[in-house]
C-alpha cells in the first residue's frame, strides 16, 4: 500500500501519530533550512542535517555523511528521519533511512512541486552513481507524506516548471481530461489559486499511487510512471552539472517517447502533434548538437529500466492511454532525438 497523504498536519502530529517516537531529526538543504525549516515550528532543539541543493548531492558521499550524523545524534529504529525538501532530499533522505540501522522510518515533506507531486511518494529511493540516474537504491516508503501547498510560495518558477511536467507525464498515461485541464493553465499563475493547486496535486498522488499500489516494486504496471523517463533521464544525466531540472529533461522525454510511440503507429499524428505543441508551450527545447547524440544514445542504453534485450520503454497508445515494456532499438532513440533537436 503506498503511504498515507496528509495535507496541512502540524508538527505536533509527530509526537501525537507516534508515541513511542524518541527523537525527530531533520534533513533538508541550505534553501529548506532558511525558508520551510521555520515554517514547521519544531523546538530549535531538533537535530538538523542539512546537505547542498541540487541533483549532485545524491551522491554516496552524501549518504555516508547523513549516516555519520544519524550516528553522531544516536538515531534509532524509534527516530524518525524528516526529509524536508524537494524531490533530491525525499530520494536521498529515504535510502539513509532505510538502510541506517537497516531501516529506520521516515516522513516526506516535499517543498517543490516535483515533491508533493511525484517524488515524495511510492517509496523509490535513491542515489546517482557516476553519471546514472538513481543508479542506487531501495524501495522504502515513507511513513507518511505531508502536503504544505504554501511551501510553495517561495519556488522558483523554473521549479514549478519542472513540477508540472510530471502532472503532465501523470495525465498523458492515465486520464486525458486532466490533460486537457492541464493545457489550459499558465503554469506561473497556478499558485494564485491554492484550490486548484491542490485538487491537482491530489489528482496527481491518486494516479500515481494507484500503481504504485498495484506494483510496489516496479515489475510490471507501475512502470507506466516512467513515461518520458528512458530518454528524459538520458537528458538529465547528460546535462547533469548544467543546472537543467528534472522536470524539463521528463519534458524533453515525453516529447521523444510520444514520437517514438507514433512512428511504430501506436500513437495517432494529431494525438502526438497535441502533446508536442502542449510541452513547447510550456518548455524551451533543450539544446544538444547532433554530434551529442552518440553520447545520449550511450547513456540511455545503461538506463536502469532496460534489460539485455535492449532499450525499454513505456509508449502511448492514445492520450491517457500507456503500455511499459516496449523495446525500442537504437536508431528509433537516435531519430527521435534528431526529430526533437530539428523540428521546434
Ligand atoms: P530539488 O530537490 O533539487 O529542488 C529544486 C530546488 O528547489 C533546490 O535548489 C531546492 O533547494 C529548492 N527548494 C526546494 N523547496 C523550496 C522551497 N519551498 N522554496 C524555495 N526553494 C526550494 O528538485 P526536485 O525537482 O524537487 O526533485 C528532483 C529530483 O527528484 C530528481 O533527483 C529526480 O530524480 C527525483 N524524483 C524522484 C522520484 C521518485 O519517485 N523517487 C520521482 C520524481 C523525481
Amino acid at each position: 500500500m503506498s503511504s498515507p497523504v496528509l495535507f496541512y498536519p502540524s508538527a505536533d502530529k509527530l509526537f501525537y501519530n507516534y508515541p513511542n517516537l524518541d527523537q525527530i531529526i531533520i534533513l533538508c538543504d541550505e534553501n529548506t533550512r532558511a525558508l520551510c525549516l521555520p515554517k514547521l515550528g519544531l523546538p530549535q532543539s531538533v537535530p538538523v542535517i542539512e546537505v547542498n541543493a541540487g541533483e549532485e548531492s545524491k551522491s554516496i558521499e552524501n549518504l555516508a555523511f547523513i549516516w555519520d550524523r544519524l550516528l553522531h545524534f544516536k538515531a534509532n529504529r524509534t527516530s524518525i528521519l524528516v526529509n524536508l525538501g524537494g524531490g533530491v532530499i525525499s530520494d536521498l533522505g529515504g535510502m539513509a533511512a532505510s538502510t541506517y540501522n537497516r531501516g529506520i522510518p521516515c516522513i516526506n515533506i516535499p517543498t517543490t512541486l516535483m515533491g508533493m507531486v511525484d517524488a515524495a511518494h511510492g517509496g523509490k529511493t535513491g542515489i546517482n552513481q557516476q553519471q546514472y540516474k538513481n543508479y542506487l537504491g531501495t524501495f522504502t516508503l515513507p511513513k507518511e507524506v505531508w502536503i504544505c501547498p504554501d511551501f510553495l510560495k517561495t519556488l522558483a518558477p523554473k521549479e514549478i516548471a519542472s513540477g508540472f511536467a510530471e502532472m503532465l507525464k501523470h495525465s498523458l498515461i492515465a486520464d486525458p481530461s486532466y490533460f486537457d485541464e492541464l493545457c489550459q493553465i499558465d503554469i506561473q499563475n497556478l499558485l494564485n489559486d491554492t484550490n486548484r493547486v491542490e485538487t491537482y496535486i491530489k489528482k496527481s498522488v491518486e494516479i500515481k499511487n494507484k500503481f504504485v499500489n498495484q506494483d510496489q516494486h516496479d515489475k510490471g504496471i507501475r512502470q507506466l510512471l516512467n513515461f518520458g523517463h528512458t530518454i528524459g533521464h538520458g537528458l538529465e544525466s547528460f546535462f547533469m552539472d548544467k543546472h537543467v531540472s528534472h522536470g524539463e529533461c521528463v519534458a524533453a522525454g515525453i516529447i521523444c517517447e510520444a514520437y517514438v510511440s507514433m512512428v511504430k503507429e501506436l500513437l495517432g499524428k494529431n494525438e502526438f502533434k497535441k502533446i508536442k505543441s502542449s510541452i513547447d508551450t510550456y518548455y524551451k527545447r533543450l539544446i544538444y548538437s547532433k554530434n551529442d547524440i552518440s553520447t545520449l544514445v550511450s547513456i540511455i542504453t545503461k538506463d536502469k529500466k532496460n534489460d539485455k534485450k535492449g532499450i525499454k520503454c513505456v509508449l502511448l497508445k492514445d492520450i491517457g492511454q500507456a503500455e511499459f515494456g516496449h523495446l525500442v532499438s537504437t536508431p528509433e532513440i537516435v531519430n527521435a532525438l534528431e526529430y526533437y533537436l530539428l523540428n521546434e
